[in-house]
């Protein structure tokens, strides 16, 4: 069976670590490159090269940020007493995009999901709690906009009863949002209206 050059094979063996990408396609990715002028490859590994080196985690709302605090917690504009508490950064981004919400944000990082091994330890509630005990005027809402599926609920519930103690306003937004879907597929409409209907729980 004939092998590929070194170096192709090394970045086929990257591809195949892509989330639905398997060895077939990872070879077709790497063939169609290499079909680009040189400079488009540099380009290309220069944009990977960014993200590892320029790219961090917000330390107030642990999304991905090119700067410390993000340009959202550092607006003064946006109300810093709302947190509206996502899975992962494509959520608040479908959020974004409804130019609907003025609050902040607190990423995650992941659902709780046991059948995957990832337990409440492995996703940033720690933050989220220290968060909370710490901003000062007293946060006034906590949102919960979990996916509306088994572990959006089961994440939901937990920091539902989690945060009961802290006598904050927990609403979850839910309402208009398919059962099963994907918050960063829900359109902007459908997100808006969840926002707006949301329900203190
Ligand atoms: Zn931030």
């Amino acid at each position: 069976m004939p092998t590929l050059p070194l170096s192709i094979q090394n970045l086929v063996d990257h591809f195949t670590t892509l989330p639905g990408i398997g060895p077939k396609t990872a070879e077709k990715l790497v063939f169609f490159l290499l079909k680009r002028p040189p400079k488009d490859l540099h380009d290309f590994g220069s944009a990977l090269s960014s993200i590892a080196d320029n790219v961090q985690l917000c330390s107030i709302c642990q999304n991905f940020t090119n700067q410390n605090p993000c340009e959202i917690c550092s607006n003064p504009r946006r109300d810093k007493n709302t947190i509206c508490v996502v899975a992962d950064p494509l959520d608040l981004l479908a959020l974004e995009n409804t130019h609907n919400f003025r609050g902040t944000y607190h990423v995650l990082g992941h659902n709780i999901n046991p059948l995957e091994g990832i337990t409440p330890n492995d996703i940033r509630i720690r933050e989220l709690i220290q968060r909370i005990e710490k901003t000062d005027p007293k946060i006034s809402e906590v949102i919960l906009a979990l996916d509306a599926n088994t572990e959006g609920e089961t994440t939901a519930l937990y920091l539902a009863r989690l945060l009961r103690k802290y006598h904050v306003k927990i609403t979850r937004i839910g309402k208009g949002l398919p059962m099963g879907s994907d918050m960063e597929y829900a359109d902007s409409v459908t997100l808006s209206n969840a926002l707006e209907g949301r329900r203190e729980i």
